[in-house]
């Protein structure tokens, strides 16, 4: 078995190998500026626009529709602010309190700055009231954006229809796609989402690249002012290694998602099942029907997610827990609050996040390995019950 069992494939994953062999050359040999007017830049050019042809093609949209960025956390800037840039006359923006901070953080500084957002809450599963955000969309409304599949619970949100909604009040639809694309198919040129915003480093593709889609006609605003590059919506060099990168792990993932992916779920429906039986005091957060094939998460009554992750730890396995540290505490997360799982839960919620890279075998070991560490945290525990 391999010195890392590496489960935490939400927060980033292993660059994939036919990915590195691609953007090897470019890191190398061929340097040239896509936008220089000699042969040299504008082979590299070429490869650029490969790359976004192959984006394109896992998202079932049109090349010119796809913009590079650094992340997902730009992609998600770009797409707020340059909406709301587009129309000054409006001022709300609807979205959900379980967003990632990249879009959280960035509409309560707005708010900060006068305009209005309503925040949707979910129910205990982490499913969306579509009908809530329905009444909340008014002629004041600029966009909603809407995530499509959550980081911390896989929970899948039905942007598809939230993005009718918008259209048919003529409001913007973005959706943070970072969780989903790769892991889900997505055929834009049959919905209504308007912006979508995804990340090279979630789908085996280094980090430094992202990119927002951009549906042809959408009214966006520019975010990095500079040179002409990306049609002029993004000014910047193009970083070219990462974005042939993000070109041949999308034709990666296009290839392989529906092997993988019933392989994926097997695995993690495996890891699920084998710890719920052998610890007791634990429960799946999250929407069962709609989540990721890839992600578990659960909570440990009665112990802490950092002790649990401290004891994985020490096996080599790599998961990551519900907390957060805002200001020198642990704070459970957000997600898991707006679902209304108990402070204690949610405090003791793990995250396993699986990919193409995850083998039975693994699985086998973190079952093995997981009772004995619930148990002896809980031993430790105040909050433990007395029988
Ligand atoms: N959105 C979601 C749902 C995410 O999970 C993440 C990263 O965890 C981001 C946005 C931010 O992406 P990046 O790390 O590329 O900035």
């Amino acid at each position: 078995m391999k010195n890392v069992i590496y489960m935490d494939n939400n927060a980033t994953t292993q660059v994939a190998e036919e990915v590195i062999e691609a953007m090897l050359p470019y890191l190398r040999d061929k340097y040239g500026n896509p936008s220089s007017m000699h042969t040299f830049g504008g082979q590299v050019g070429k490869q650029v626009k490969q790359a976004r042809q192959q984006v394109a093609a896992l998202l079932g949209s049109e090349p010119d529709e796809i913009m590079f960025t650094s992340c997902g956390t730009e992609s998600d800037n770009t797409a707020i602010k340059g909406v709301l840039s587009s129309y000054p006359n409006r001022r709300k923006v609807v979205t959900t309190r379980v967003e990632h901070p990249a879009v959280l953080t960035t509409c309560r500084d707005l708010e900060r700055h006068g305009y209005s957002i309503s925040e949707i809450g979910v129910d205990g599963q982490g499913r969306l009231d579509i009908d809530e955000l329905g009444f909340r969309l008014d002629d004041n409304t600029a966009m909603v954006s809407v995530m499509w599949a959550n980081n911390e619970t896989g929970s899948i949100f039905p942007v598809e229809q939230i993005a009718e909604l918008a259209k048919a009040r003529g409001i913007v639809f973005h959706t943070d796609g970072v969780q989903a694309v790769g892991k889900i198919p997505i055929n834009l040129k049959e919905s209504s989402v308007d912006l979508l915003s995804l990340s090279g480093h979630k789908l085996h593709a280094p980090k430094g690249v992202g990119v927002l889609y951009v549906r042809r006609g959408t009214r966006l605003g520019t975010f990095i002012h500079g040179g002409h590059q990306e049609s002029g919506r993004r000014g910047g060099t193009e970083n070219v290694p990462g974005i042939i990168a993000l070109g041949r792990a999308c034709e990666l993932a296009m290839q392989n998602m529906a092997e993988e992916n019933t392989r994926i779920k097997a695995l993690r429906d495996k890891l699920e099942k084998g710890i719920l039986s052998s610890c007791p005091d634990c429960f799946v957060n999250g929407d069962t029907e709609n989540r990721l094939p890839n992600t578990a998460n659960i909570s440990f009554e009665f112990i802490e997610g950092e002790s649990v992750l401290m004891l994985l730890d020490q096996f080599g396995i790599c998961a990551s827990s519900g907390s957060a540290c805002t200001s020198g505490a642990l704070e459970p997360s957000h997600v898991l609050r707006a679902m209304g799982v108990p402070f204690t839960a949610a405090h003791g919620s793990i995250r396993f996040s699986l990919s193409r890279y995850n083998t039975e075998e693994e699985i086998d070991f973190v079952i093995e390995k997981m009772p004995a560490i619930v148990d002896r945290l809980r031993e430790l525990s105040p909050f433990v019950k007395t029988q």
